[in-house]
């Protein structure tokens, strides 16, 4: 039953007014009256909530240390309080909770005293409330991570930046230097304040100004945000450092550029060691033209092109005439002055569009392209040809050399790049064949009968098995007594096809492979079985002995000495009617090894003679070390083809000094009897030559033994 119910005083009216719910709660909390917004707002009916204990509205948990527990009862109230709590709720009959303010204040009336609780829903304003705090929480954490989080980064930035290897350098927007660190500083040569408030350009080579400028320019334009760009600075002491720069910008809210961010590499040294690598991969050391993988690639390049514009490509192989009688006669010193020079004339008479390549030794390709006809390859070789017309000098040398040319031309439809360069090669040799300075252009016939040189080795392989090589002899002769005193032992080989093929095209080929080791053998074989045959032809001479010629690849392999006391084993030929042919090629491979076989040989009693004197590299010092039985001097210098005179004098020096080491000295390739009379009188001891008799089957030696050989 309401408290006030029917109070006089309306009362009732009176707690309708106020604008919150309001209970009158006696000193024991025990609710005497309330109005119907407090009904209505925890969900009971007011009647329901008279009588009962105000704790009725208070939620579970704080029952405790409610206000009704803390303040409410017992509390002074003789000034009203408002009690504002962000955890202040009432218990709705639904089990919901209120948020509320409460408000206190003493009523009396009727002597009786009570406590007027006025009790106000929040939830909206709590609701705003929390949002607010919610609010200015989060933003508060942003900015406060965010404030770290730059601190950071600009931490990290500074480390980055000073501490970076790499020259780093901010400018601003007129390209003026704001900060530059310790990396940039030593790549430039320079200190911070020789570098702080100056223009890149400063120190820029002044051919990349420009470069420099442009790129500013379009980042600063918006054109691009970055980029990345190479440019040569200039160091303090003037040298040139190549660089690759990366440079970004940094723009305020409106997008203009408030300041440049580079970051230098420098590539001075990585370009220049890609350079030089680049060019000595693809050139020759020697004249500086392309080498054959860079010629490879351009015909590559140019094979695509005619295939697809149609027109003749055409590929040239040059090859001089008598290369190895320079070498021989003037030293390889002169020889490679000679490539020199002629790379040079063939250079000045090559198209820009066409690729000069040294193809190795004395050879040059030469790769045209955009030809109408064949007849233009020939001009083009003859152009070639012509600039050798006028002779060669170097110091007081003076040298005419020729060249024999084989062409391929191919069309659209052309065989890859190694038949092409063999069938130019096929044609050089015809060129060959038919004499010095000739121009042949390859056709298939020429791919039947000439001997390329790809195709021979293989045949060299099978001439082995199926007895198509032999052994001839040259007689050796005692220029004094015109007795043969020896034979060398010269390999021949009789092609099916082919007819002769010289030693100097296959003793080559086979050098290449372990093919000269077979050869090696068989022809020593066949020289001590010959030998052995050949006995004294009369009381005071001694049977002629056999000179086997040696090359470098079989004087140094591990089973030349075995192999050489197993055949004389077989052949019963004495040791001392054995002598070695080997070049000073063979000491060039490995002096102590050589030195080494030549123990072993001498030990067997096994001699050796010293081949092609003179056209080595260091004469005299090899001659001392390898200390031969035999020296023979080289057919260059006993038929000189240029500068007589000098020849002729290296003749008699080369006898004298043979003489003086107490050494056999043989001359080589007399043809004449005036080269006879001539090194007779020089005292040399032995000759070899066509004057006598080329080398002849083993058959025919019988025949020259005991007979005096004059011419
Ligand atoms: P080489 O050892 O200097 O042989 C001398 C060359 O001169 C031989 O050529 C010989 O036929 C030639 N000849 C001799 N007298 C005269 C002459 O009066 N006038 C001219 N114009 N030439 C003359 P060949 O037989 O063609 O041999 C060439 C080279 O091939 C040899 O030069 C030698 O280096 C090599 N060779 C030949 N047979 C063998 C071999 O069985 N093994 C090795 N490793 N090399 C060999
Ligand atoms: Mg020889
Ligand atoms: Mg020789």
């Amino acid at each position: 039953m309401r408290y006030f119910g029917n109070h006089p005083m309306g009362v009732q009216n009176l707690l309708e007014a106020l604008p919150g719910g309001i209970a009158l709660i006696d000193d024991h909390g025990i609710i005497g009256d309330l109005n119907q917004r407090l009904a209505d707002m925890t969900g009971y009916p007011l009647e329901e909530l008279v009588g009962r204990d105000i704790q009725i509205l208070v939620p579970p948990l704080q029952r405790d240390q409610h206000f009704m527990t803390r303040h409410g009862c017992a509390g002074d109230l003789s000034t009203p309080q408002i009690l504002h709590d962000p955890n202040l709720a009432i218990l709705c009959r639904d089990g919901s909770q209120l948020p509320v303010d409460f408000a206190f204040s003493r009523l009396s009336v009727d002597t009786q005293s009570w406590i007027v609780v006025e009790i106000r829903d929040n939830t909206t304003q709590r609701a705003a409330e929390e949002a607010r705090i919610m609010a200015e929480g989060h933003v508060i954490e942003i900015e406060a991570a965010a404030a770290a989080a730059l601190a950071q980064s600009e931490q990290r930035f500074r480390l980055a930046f000073e501490g970076n290897m790499a020259p780093m350098v901010f400018s601003d927007q007129d390209g003026l230097f704001l900060t530059v660190n310790d990396a940039f500083c030593r790549m430039s040569g320079r200190t911070q304040e020789e570098l702080l408030g100056r223009d890149s350009k400063h120190f820029t080579y002044p051919e990349d100004i420009g470069v420099t400028e442009d790129v500013y320019r379009r980042i600063k334009s918006g054109e691009m945000d970055q980029d990345r760009y190479g440019k040569r600075f200039l160091h303090k002491n003037g040298r040139i450092v190549v660089a690759e720069v990366s440079i970004c910008s940094a723009r305020d809210e409106s997008g203009a550029a408030l300041y440049f961010i580079s970051s230098v590499r420098d590539i001075t040294e990585e370009r220049a060691l890609a350079a030089q690598l680049s060019y000595q991969a693809l050139h020759d050391p020697l004249t500086g033209l392309a080498n054959r993988a860079l010629f490879d690639d351009r015909l590559d390049q140019a094979r695509a092109r005619v295939a697809r514009e149609g027109k003749l490509g055409a590929v040239l192989l040059l090859d001089l005439d008598d290369f190895k009688g320079v070498n021989d006669a003037y030293g390889h010193l002169v020889g490679d002055q000679l490539l020199v020079t002629l790379a040079n004339r063939f250079e000045q008479v090559t198209r820009s569009t066409d690729t000069l390549c040294r193809f190795g030794g004395d050879e040059f390709l030469y790769l045209a392209e955009g030809l109408a006809s064949p007849a233009e390859a020939e001009l083009i070789a003859e152009r070639l040809l012509e600039t050798l017309t006028e002779p060669f000098s170097f110091d007081q040398v003076r040298l005419e050399q020729r060249a024999s040319v084989g062409i391929v031309v191919w069309d659209g439809e052309s065989a890859d790049n190694v038949e092409l360069v063999q069938n130019a090669d096929a044609a050089m040799y015809e060129a060959k064949r038919q004499g010095h300075g000739h121009v042949v252009t390859f056709t298939p016939d020429i791919g039947h009968e000439v001997v390329s040189r790809f195709a021979l080795i293989k045949e060299l392989r099978h001439a082995l098995t199926c007895g198509e090589l032999s052994m001839h002899y040259q007689p050796i002769i005692d220029l004094t007594t015109t007795r043969v005193v020896g034979f060398e032992a010269l390999m021949r080989w009789q092609h099916p096809q082919r007819g002769w093929v010289p030693p100097d095209v296959f003793i080559p080929l086979a050098e290449q492979s372990d093919l000269i080791l077979e050869l090696g053998s068989f022809a020593l074989g066949e020289a001590m079985a010959a030998a052995s045959s050949w006995g004294a032809s009369d009381a005071q001479a001694d049977a002629p002995y056999v000179t086997v010629n040696l090359s470098a690849r079989q004087f140094h392999d591990p089973g030349l000495v075995p192999m050489i006391e197993a055949e004389l084993g077989r052949s019963g030929l004495e040791p001392d009617r054995l002598i070695l042919e080997v070049t000073e090629g063979v000491a060039l491979v490995d002096i102590v090894e050589t030195m080494n076989v030549m123990e072993q040989l001498n030990r067997l009693k096994v001699g050796v003679a010293l081949d092609d004197f003179g056209t080595g590299y260091s004469s005299l010092s090899y001659l001392a070390a390898l200390n031969p039985r035999i020296i023979k001097i080289d057919q260059s210098f006993v038929r000189p083809k240029h500068d007589r005179e000098r020849s002729d004098m290296l003749l008699e020096a080369i006898v004298t000094l043979g003489n003086k080491l107490n050494m056999t000295v043989l001359a080589e390739g007399i043809e004449t009897s005036a080269q006879l009379e001539r090194l007779h009188s020089l005292d040399c001891d032995l000759g070899q030559g066509f004057l006598w008799s080329p080398a002849v089957p083993a058959e025919e030696t019988a025949n020259m033994l005991g007979r005096l050989l004059d011419d």
